[in-house]
């Protein structure tokens, strides 16, 4: 799973033309450009709430709302206490009210609301959020003038106009509508998530030198504030499930330990955390177990996965007697939604993992699922999760090709690209080829033991040169990857395992980059037997056998992304060091 990392990376996907194009997709583009120059807001561009009268200002227009509509904006939005969102809200609701005919009275509203307080106002609702006119300037500068607008607010307006973007392309579906509706051309599907919604981000994976500004940490923790609102939303798009689902590598590996294990599955009691689609319920289904209970969060993909049971005759309900029910819950309050016994389920199915692992923390749900509700000894799949690290050179980066445009040398800008990547982890896929040392084992997690506080960690790994090397070369950086086992603990017939390993086929997840600061020279120790008397260690005078690494992963601050440390060594042949300063990336 994954999403909002997930959909970060495209370059994996035969989708990349319809993502790529997203941007220019739909009205946003547009928006986009009012809003960056308010110059180009053209005179008389705000439009009334109640007639078609335009004006020049917000101001000229609020006062005619009061003066000719007794509709006073600024005064209800203090006297009802309303925020950014919802004076965004307000105005939407009020225009599809005036647009419907319907009559509208302000009054008649305030003291509805006064005598009922606990009543939601009318345009609570999220629909209100898609800006009812296409081009509605007022909704960009209503709250212009407001010196007081503390940095939260900022903040939330931010993540409003994201929200926007992705609710100006996603179609809302009723249970009857799912499918065909929000899919266009042949299925493909535009939605996409927060982070591929923001162009600067989508941009970190695909071009090795396009993501500089793609990855800043504050960009990123800008979007994933109001995290699980957002990240639950963000999975409300079929696009991400149709990259997923169509990712072989992973959703095979999934059906094959589900169908291939059957002395595991046939009978037994499933919980598949995050459902999405179903996919993996629908597996476990016909695998043969006696009741699947399907968990997922989000609400779209809950009515879509229930739709989808039914669909395929084996949903459950008092009026179906298939054997998959679909809870509309986080995994963490499911007991408000379904009738089941704690530590009644034989196989606890997820598929849980982010970009590097861990981006977006959903393991911690798992562990949670695992604590409640398996059986003392059920199994858990996938049952290991193991991450690696290798070193990679110079055909990884995008220096190559700035070195040779048309015959010119434009390395500078390879450079200064390098430069800026040594603060951002890339989401890429590398290269067998472009790695410069073997792989080092980082970390495993043992999912049928661990805790949850041990999804943070520190640990160390050592790089050796790639052994068939003749030559010093330099090593850029490392890149981090993870397989994840359904071992023959709990898989007893097919044992298998998801690999998203530079040297088998590529994922989804592709790998995770991170450039040091400094490239550092490798090679052998039989090869060349560096001497710090001849230059520092790391350098082509004196190139590190090996690269000590020290690399610690852990949930930000911002719920749902990581910072990564990287600290490296350089080990000489003759055992002379020298420590590179720690790098501390976020995702
Ligand atoms: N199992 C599907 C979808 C995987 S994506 C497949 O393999 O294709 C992960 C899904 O988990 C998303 O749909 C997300 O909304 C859901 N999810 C994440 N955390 C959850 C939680 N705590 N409780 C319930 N669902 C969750």
């Amino acid at each position: 799973m994954a999403a909002e990392t997930k959909m970060v990376k495209d370059s994996y996907s035969d989708d990349n033309d319809e993502e790529e194009n997203f941007s220019d997709d739909g009205d946003w583009g547009d928006w986009e450009a009012a809003d960056k120059d308010d110059d180009d807001v053209l005179e008389s561009d705000f439009v009334c709430l109640f007639c078609d009268s335009r004006f020049a200002s917000c101001d000229s227009l609020f006062e005619h709302c009061h003066l000719s509509h007794g509709f006073d904006f600024h005064g209800a939005r203090k006297a009802l206490k309303l925020d950014f969102y919802a004076s965004f809200k307000l105005i939407n609701y009020i225009r599809s009210q005036v647009a419907e005919n319907k009559r509208w009275s302000w009054g008649a509203l305030q003291k509805c609301q006064l005598e009922a307080k606990d009543v939601n106002f009318p345009w609570d609702e999220e629909k209100y959020l898609k800006p009812f006119l296409q081009e509605d300037s007022l909704l960009y500068s209503f709250a212009d003038d407001e010196e007081e607008e503390d940095e939260e607010e900022a903040l939330d307006r931010e993540d409003l106009i994201e929200d926007l973007q992705k609710l100006g392309d996603l179609s809302i579906v009723d249970d009857e509508a799912i499918g065909e509706s929000s899919m266009t051309n042949n299925g493909k599907c535009k939605d996409v998530n927060r982070i591929s919604n923001c162009d600067d981000v989508k941009q970190i994976v695909n071009g090795k030198d396009k993501e500089p500004r793609a990855c800043d940490g504050r960009l990123v923790g800008r979007n994933i504030r109001k995290v699980n609102e957002n990240y639950f939303g963000s999975y409300s798009s079929f696009g991400i499930h149709r990259e997923m689902i169509s990712d072989k590598v992973r959703t095979e590996a999934y059906r094959d330990a589900l169908l291939k294990n059957p002395s595991l599955l046939s009978g037994s009691v499933v919980m598949d955390v995050g459902c999405g689609t179903g996919i993996l319920s629908l597996f476990a289904a016909q695998a043969g177990a006696s009741r699947v209970v399907a968990v997922e969060a989000s609400e779209k993909m809950a009515k879509v996965a229930t739709k989808i049971a039914k669909d395929n005759k084996v949903f459950n309900d008092k009026e179906h007697n298939g054997v998959l029910e679909v809870a509309n819950s986080m995994v963490e309050e499911l007991e408000k939604s379904i009738k089941i016994q704690p530590h009644s389920v034989d196989v606890l199915v997820s598929e849980w993992m982010g970009y590097c692992l861990l981006y977006e923390s959903m393991l911690t749900s798992v562990l949670y699922a695992r604590d409640r509700w398996l059986k003392p000894g059920g199994a858990i799949l996938p049952d290991t999760a193991t991450m690696f690290v290798a070193g990679f050179g110079k055909g990884a980066t995008s220096l190559p090709f700035w070195e040779d445009v048309y015959g010119f040398d434009m390395s500078s800008i390879g450079k200064e690209i390098l430069e800026d990547t040594a603060r951002i982890p890339i989401v890429d896929v590398i290269e067998e080829r472009d790695l410069v040392t073997q792989p080092a084992l980082l970390q495993s997690f043992d999912l049928a033991a661990m805790k949850q506080d041990e999804v943070d960690f520190t640990a160390t790994a050592t790089l050796e040169p790639t052994e068939a090397e003749t030559e010093a070369r330099l090593c850029h950086g490392v890149v981090l990857w993870f397989d994840t086992g359904f071992t023959d603990r709990f898989c007893k017939e097919n044992p298998t395992v998801l690999s998203t390993s530079p040297y088998t086929p590529p994922t989804h997840w592709a790998q995770t980059v991170l450039t040091f600061q400094e490239p550092i020279s490798v090679a052998p120790a039989t090869v060349l037997s560096g001497d710090d008397r001849l230059g520092a260690v790391g350098t082509k005078e004196c190139p590190a056998s090996s690269i000590q690494l020290r690399v610690s992963v852990a949930r930000a601050s911002e719920h749902r992304s990581i910072d990564v440390s990287l600290e490296a060594t350089g080990v000489s042949s003759k055992g002379q060091k020298r420590r590179w300063p720690v790098q501390i990336f976020n995702l």
